[in-house]
């Protein structure tokens, strides 16, 4: 028998978790796939972090930690905000997490009441939304297209703001469609925020490294927001550390004092050893960032040419992240051996079967007319990658 609680079994599985473990299963099976499903860079974390960790190991670094991170990892992470964004966030204002993923759920499940509106500009992150309903607020989507480059209006936001908004999950760069918010962007939003003092929002900068435009800005740099803006942040993908977990968060001392009595009872601190390889980190220059960053961007520029040559697909320049989001509609409705493709889940699924490629469909980021493609992976299999949709997608009448 099976009697869950109602807040899983009505939660949505991590699509983007889904598809790489499917992917996993099948190529486990024998399958050649190449899987442009989960968002990790493919680099190895450099060397100076992981000697760093194999010290703390020696050094007795083997113990529970201050749930909130040992206090020199605090304060390097608040000498990083100061150094590159500009921000004050002295260390009684910084939560160390499991993951930025778990900074994000900390933060908003520290904030919203059951019926409080939250702002969740569209195409988001997958478990944005979940989040927000874990913590049973109601979403109020703004929907956004390809023309727009994905990105909202101050005009969308102020019409989105009703007394009931608690809290705005917005980020740039944005997964999963790369846009980034200039500084002329950011400060007209920062405007309407600030008129309405009762909003708080969660501004997710994990891609800030992964940035091809101008130098990254962080929304809590805008003043007269500062008092209400979370600034998550995160080792996994400037550092190549998905699998080290840690993520954390500046904010005003009364929200980061509440996360840390959240996480004191759900999960305790980080792991000791990550945590002292984040000094390393965070004070080792950004040399090895900008390696993967350049990398990144050849990528995209490769992929980019690719995606643009085959027919029926429309897609926004990506200024960050390490994402293409196309937009596929002109492909529903098409079949193959009987099989109609209604919309981007039949398209996943159809591409991971017949055309040995692995990507997310966009219905769990907010948008069913999408896929996503990571190309965080090398230049010969995003070649063959391009490869096989292109002929894929031929295949489809
Ligand atoms: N925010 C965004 C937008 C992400 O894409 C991810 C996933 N990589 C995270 C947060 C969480 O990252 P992590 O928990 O690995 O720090
Ligand atoms: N954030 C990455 C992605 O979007 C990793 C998977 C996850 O945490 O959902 O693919």
């Amino acid at each position: 028998m099976q009697d869950l609680a109602a807040r899983i079994a009505n939660l949505n599985e991590s699509a983007t978790i889904k598809m790489a473990q499917m992917t996993r299963e099948l190529k486990s099976q024998g399958r050649d796939i190449v899987d442009l499903s989960l968002g990790e860079p493919d680099f190895e974390t450099p060397v100076h972090i992981r000697e760093a960790a194999k010290k703390a190991i020696d050094d007795g670094f083997t113990h529970y930690t201050p749930v909130a991170g040992y206090l020199d990892v605090r304060q390097a992470i608040s000498d990083k905000f100061l150094r590159e964004n500009n921000l004050k966030y002295a260390p009684d204002q910084i939560v160390i997490s499991t993951g930025a993923k778990q900074s994000i759920i900390n933060a908003v499940l520290c904030l919203v009441n059951p019926g409080d509106e939250v702002i969740l500009p569209t195409p988001f992150w997958v478990s944005y939304s979940a989040m927000i309903r874990l913590a049973e607020g109601v979403i109020r989507e703004i929907t956004t297209t390809v023309e727009a480059d994905f990105k909202i209006s101050p005009e969308q936001l102020e019409a989105a703001i009703t007394p009931k908004t608690k809290l705005i999950m917005f980020s740039s760069p944005c997964n999963p469609t790369g846009s980034v918010y200039n500084h002329a962007e950011l400060a007209a939003l920062a405007d309407i925020i600030a008129r309405h003092p009762h909003v708080y929002v969660i501004s997710d900068e994990i891609y800030e490294h992964i940035n091809f435009s101008d130098k990254h800005v962080s929304l809590a740099s805008f003043e007269h927001v500062a008092d209400r803006v979370i600034t998550v942040n995160g080792l996994s993908k400037a550092f190549a550390m998905t699998g080290w977990r840690l993520g954390f968060i500046g904010a005003p001392a009364w929200i980061a004092k509440a996360c840390d009595k959240m996480q004191g009872q759900y999960t305790s601190a980080t792991c000791s050893i990550t945590q002292r390889a984040a000094i390393a980190a965070l004070n080792g220059g950004l040399e090895t960032v900008d390696e993967m960053k350049a990398a990144f961007l050849r990528r995209k520029q490769l992929v980019f040419g690719l995606l643009k040559e085959i027919e029926g697909i429309k897609l926004n320049d990506p200024q960050g992240a390490f994402y293409f989001f196309p937009d596929m509609r002109n492909y529903f409705g098409r079949s193959f051996a009987g099989e109609v493709i209604r919309n981007a889940d039949d398209l996943a699924l159809f591409l991971l079967y017949h055309g040995n490629i692995s990507v997310v469909s966009g219905s769990a980021f907010g948008d069913a007319n999408c896929i996503r493609l990571s190309y965080a992976t090398s230049d010969e299999k995003l070649k063959e990658a391009m490869r096989r949709l292109k002929s894929a997608l031929a295949l489809l009448q």
